[in-house]
């Protein structure tokens, strides 16, 4: 019994990378690199996108943004005149708690892939079954907010493992919170030792250029892909 569920859950994740592949493929033809961009819910990825937005340059940039119902971060993405498609998995999709290589094949035909570097895909807010799926990004990152507490890191560590680098946002907060920012790092690298981390505040701006520029360096890896 135990067997037959592991395997089926074995056969998902192939079809999956099955599909991330055709889904990347796809994205290296169009010279675009891809961002798959995980966090919970209410850790800050619109405002840091809606920042990177407002400070990238030379990089065009497009997002497509992952809910299980509703438009409302995809028109606060869309006030910033960039290509912004909306994937909800409600309906559609059974109300999925995470975007997988298949929802993401159903948006392709919707993105504006002639006319953009960078897809950034922003992840359902979510911080279990999300880093489970390739949906063929060339990078993963999350945001963790000081809000969420220290122990994210040993409660969740798939998601903290799975990502090359993880962005710690509100900091603009710390003097508010009872939140122990070293214990917070020494988790962090408990589980994945040494990701490298960026302490920022998408509220004011602070921390935020290492960011923009790790971003802008993202399409040059779908050209080495592509080149290769
Ligand atoms: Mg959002
Ligand atoms: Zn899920």
């Amino acid at each position: 019994m135990h067997r037959t569920k592991i395997r089926v859950a074995e056969d998902a994740l192939d079809a999956n990378a099955t599909i991330a592949r055709a889904n990347r493929d796809d994205f290296d033809r169009h010279g675009v690199g891809v961002v798959n961009l995980m966090s919970a819910p209410g850790a800050g990825k619109t405002t840091l996108l809606e920042r990177s937005i407002e400070a990238l340059e030379g990089v065009r940039i497009g997002v497509l943004e992952g809910d299980v119902q509703g438009t409302i971060d995809a028109d606060r993405i869309a006030g910033h005149h960039i290509p912004v498609t909306q994937l909800n998995t409600d309906p559609g999709f059974g109300g999925e708690c995470h975007l997988d290589a298949n929802m993401v094949r159903s948006a392709v035909p919707a993105l504006a892939l002639d006319d953009i570097d960078l897809l950034v895909i922003e992840n359902v807010g979510n911080l279990v079954c999300p880093a489970e799926f390739r949906v063929g990004e060339d990078a993963r990152a999350m945001v963790t907010s000081i809000t969420e507490g220290e122990d994210k890191p040993l409660k969740y560590p798939l998601m903290f493992r799975t990502c090359e680098l993880v962005v710690v946002n509100k900091i603009d907060l710390l003097p508010h919170l009872d939140f122990d920012l070293d214990r917070f790092l020494a988790n962090l690298d408990a589980v994945n030792p040494g990701v490298r981390r960026l302490l920022v505040s998408a509220k004011t701006g602070e921390g935020i250029e290492p960011w923009v520029e790790w971003l802008a360096a993202i399409p040059a890896r779908a050209a080495v892909t592509t080149a290769a």
